[in-house]
């Protein structure tokens, strides 16, 4: 049959891989949202951090981060291995760049947790990302959840709320926000942003498109 939505959707219709790139402060519960997320979204893939920051409780190793010694960080910027990199709260974090083209290239989209400077970098680089900020519902609650967290010192969570005041202020530079007040509902909110840039018609192949459309392989 010529035409058909079906055929388009048999032809294979090759989607353009893209990033998006998540920010918000530290403990508006990022991990949360994005874990909710990925069970449900097979090509969403997680762009693993490489960062000189210790271990929390429960991080593992080429899971949550790279955990990296300064002299190995150093070796990384040297050799262009990242494709952006920040200090946040006297540590270093970055992302690797060979995941992340690679990733693009096979038509997946890359979901990164990275702060305000690295988003900053990477909407220089590749401003076809997707900017989404993840927002606490208040400062009081964020204040709360970094004290049950319980992984970081008084002073560490003085200095992250500190930081999350100088963070808001860059929201405008964004395309997306989500409050997240409730978990499902913020991953739903992803969740939809996710789906709709995929059905961006700059990130297909219009001319296979229309070649499907038509009946044609
Ligand atoms: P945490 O220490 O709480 O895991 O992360 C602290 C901050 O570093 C968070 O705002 C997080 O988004 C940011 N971060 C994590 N990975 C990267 C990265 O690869 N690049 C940049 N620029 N920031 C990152």
């Amino acid at each position: 049959m010529k035409g058909t939505l079906k055929n388009i959707r048999d032809s294979g219709l090759q989607t353009k891989g893209f990033l998006i790139v998540l920010s918000g402060p530290s403990g508006a519960g990022k991990n949360s949202v994005m874990n909710a997320v990925f069970p449900t979204i097979p090509n969403l893939k997680y762009s693993i951090s490489v960062t000189t920051r210790p271990p929390r409780t429960g991080e593992v190793d080429a899971v949550n981060y790279f955990f990296r010694t300064e002299e190995e960080f150093d070796q990384m910027i040297e050799e262009d291995q990242l494709l952006e990199w920040a200090t946040f709260v006297g540590y270093r974090y970055g992302t690797p760049k060979g995941f992340v083209y690679d990733q693009i290239c096979l038509g997946n989209a890359v979901i990164m947790d990275i702060d305000i400077q690295g988003a900053a970098q990477i909407r220089e680089k590749m401003p076809e990302a997707v900017f989404v900020f993840l927002l606490p519902p208040t400062w009081e609650e964020l204040s709360k959840r970094l004290k049950q967290r319980g992984s970081d010192s008084k002073e560490v969570i003085r200095q992250r709320l500190a930081k999350s005041q100088e963070e808001i202020k860059h929201i405008v530079d964004y395309d997306y926000f989500i409050v997240n007040d409730d978990l499902n509902q913020a991953a739903e909110q992803l969740r939809r942003i996710i789906h709709s840039e995929w059905s961006r018609v700059s990130r297909i192949d219009t001319e296979q498109l229309e070649r499907a459309w038509k009946g044609e392989r």
